[in-house]
């Protein structure tokens, strides 16, 4: 939003540094704060479960953006208590090319409201997504160089589905899609069993998920922590991964340290 939007919006952010924002919980000095604002850009396929009660406990009258319209979403099935549900896979932004998607969506809606301003948003948007296309690039080099076998990579919870099917890579996570559920002993033990089977080289931690569950699998397998993802939230300013692109740059620099052979 802030690189599309440039000096002519002021952004805030709801879930900040290393949030979770499948459970969060709004303060309610977040409901002044979109109270006083003119558009709302949210991700959609059901990843902020809270936000409809936050638009409407703020009487929110703005423009709802929903940034990630026009993608092709990805539907799972995960198993609650013995039921087998069809669900959603909400993160869509691990997806570079989707990523895009979501620059248009914002550059579109920002001249939408702000006619005056449609060369800047839209000279600043295809900066962006130039720099979106370099980063695409080196992910891409980065996975090219690691041995097909060795594309397998464990993580907390299921953020990388849509990184894995654009990049070629295989993501297994024992905690489902969202952080809301936990993991069953048997999904753990599933998981271990192919960790062992397959020979998977690394589990991953996540900045927004407990590592307890991940430690113990690393102790069981013998696979090790292959460093810290950055899945559904930025990391500080001064941190690793404090904007979409930095992102990128520290899980595939993660991915392929743990996974050169
Ligand atoms: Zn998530």
């Amino acid at each position: 939003m802030k690189q599309v939007g440039g000096d002519r919006v002021a952004v805030r952010t709801f879930v900040g540094p290393n949030g979770d924002a499948h459970v969060y919980e709004p303060t309610p000095g977040d409901t002044k704060t979109l109270a006083a604002s003119a558009i709302l850009v949210v991700n959609g396929l059901g990843l902020e479960g809270w936000m409809s009660r936050l638009e409407k406990s703020s009487g929110f009258k703005g423009t709802v953006v929903t940034a990630s319209n026009g993608i092709q979403s990805r539907q799972m099935e995960e198993e609650e208590h013995g039921k087998t549900r069809k669900i959603t896979d909400p993160h869509a932004w691990q997806s570079l090319a989707n990523g895009r998607i979501y620059v248009q969506n914002i550059r579109d809606a920002l001249i939408a409201a702000d006619p005056a301003g449609k060369d800047a948003y839209a000279a600043n948007a295809s900066k962006y997504l130039a720099q979106i296309d370099d980063v695409e690039k080196l992910v891409k080099d980065q996975i090219a160089k690691l041995a097909p076998e060795r594309r397998k990579i464990i993580t907390t919870h299921d953020a990388f589905g849509y990184f894995g099917a654009t990049y070629g890579m295989e993501f297994i996570a024992p905690q489902g899609v969202s952080t809301e559920s936990e993991a069953s002993a048997r999904d753990v033990a599933k998981i271990i069993r192919q960790i062992k089977a397959e020979k998977i080289p690394a589990v991953f931690l996540e900045n927004v998920t407990d590592h307890r569950l991940l430690d113990q699998i690393a102790r069981e397998t013998g696979a090790k922590i292959g460093g810290t993802l950055y899945s559904d939230a930025l990391s500080e300013p001064n941190g690793p991964a404090a904007t979409y692109l930095d992102m990128f740059r520290n899980n595939i620099r993660a991915f392929s340290a743990a996974l050169s052979s």
